[in-house]
């Protein structure tokens, strides 16, 4: 009976003991009855095993709360920061021109930025692929927002959009989709794809040139070459050749290609 009350005051006390808040005097018993009792050495020694700090589930929920609030955060700056640009752009654009002309640019250009990056956040799967989707639609707006507020509201220069303007565009996101579909249907490296990408520049380069008007044909195109193609062409040879030794590589050591 007396033995269990001893015990009892001792399991009461180790909190403490492990703690170094008891005295010396205490230490002393604490220490003194510990090694003469089997039920008390196995209580302290649970209570000196270091806790799974990481699996706690608490914490973990925790730590996933700090961090989503954390990113939450980051959202709330980053779109403080786009308001704030949006807004001094509209004052400053009323007080000098008494009316809105290129505020829609920058509207729009913000907007444009914002979008592919808010879905890239958000989105769980295909991430890439939808950024991408959402960057070449808003490539298209920004364009005609420039085309519609530049020439037609501010009067400068010509209307490009239909002539200039969108082919190029389309020539140069059927490109990037080219490299991206390479990537995704067959599983490429991305070297591979970015490859693809520098391999369909070098006629993308020469089509952007003859949409412009500065090029008539490839006689134009081969005049231009050292100084317009030749950067491009080598780039794309370089790659090519990597890809090959990178295959090669890997079949050689009996790995299938992926
Ligand atoms: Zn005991």
């Amino acid at each position: 009976m007396e033995q269990q009350l001893v015990c009892d005051t001792v399991k009461d006390l180790l909190p403490m003991y492990i703690d170094h808040m008891t005295s010396e005097a205490s230490n002393v018993s604490i220490e003194e009855h510990i090694s003469g009792c089997r039920d008390c050495r196995t209580v302290l020694e649970q209570m000196r095993e270091p806790v799974a700090v990481e699996s706690a589930p608490e914490l973990k929920e925790f730590k996933k709360f700090l961090k989503k609030s954390k990113m939450s955060l980051f959202y709330w700056i980053m779109g403080a920061a786009a308001v704030i640009a949006v807004v001094t752009c509209f004052i400053v654009n009323l007080a000098i021109e008494g009316r809105l002309s290129w505020f829609y640019i920058v509207a729009a250009g913000i907007g444009t930025g914002y979008l592919p990056a808010y879905i890239a956040i958000r989105c769980e799967e295909h991430r890439i692929v939808k950024m991408l989707a959402a960057l070449n639609v808003c490539v298209f707006f920004l364009l005609g927002v420039i085309q519609i507020v530049v020439y037609y509201q501010m009067g400068i220069g010509g209307k490009w959009f239909w002539r200039t303007g969108v082919p190029i565009a389309v020539l140069w996101s059927v490109i990037v989709w080219l490299s991206v579909l390479v990537r995704v249907k067959f599983r490429t490296m991305v070297l591979t794809a970015v490859t693809v990408l520098i391999c369909l520049a070098v006629p993308g380069n020469f089509l952007t040139n003859m949409i412009c008007g500065y090029y008539r044909g490839w006689e134009d195109y081969a005049a231009d070459f050292v100084s317009n193609g030749l950067g491009n062409t080598a780039a794309a040879v370089l790659l090519i050749i990597m890809d090959i030794m990178i295959y090669i590589g890997r079949k050689g050591r009996g790995g299938h290609g992926k």
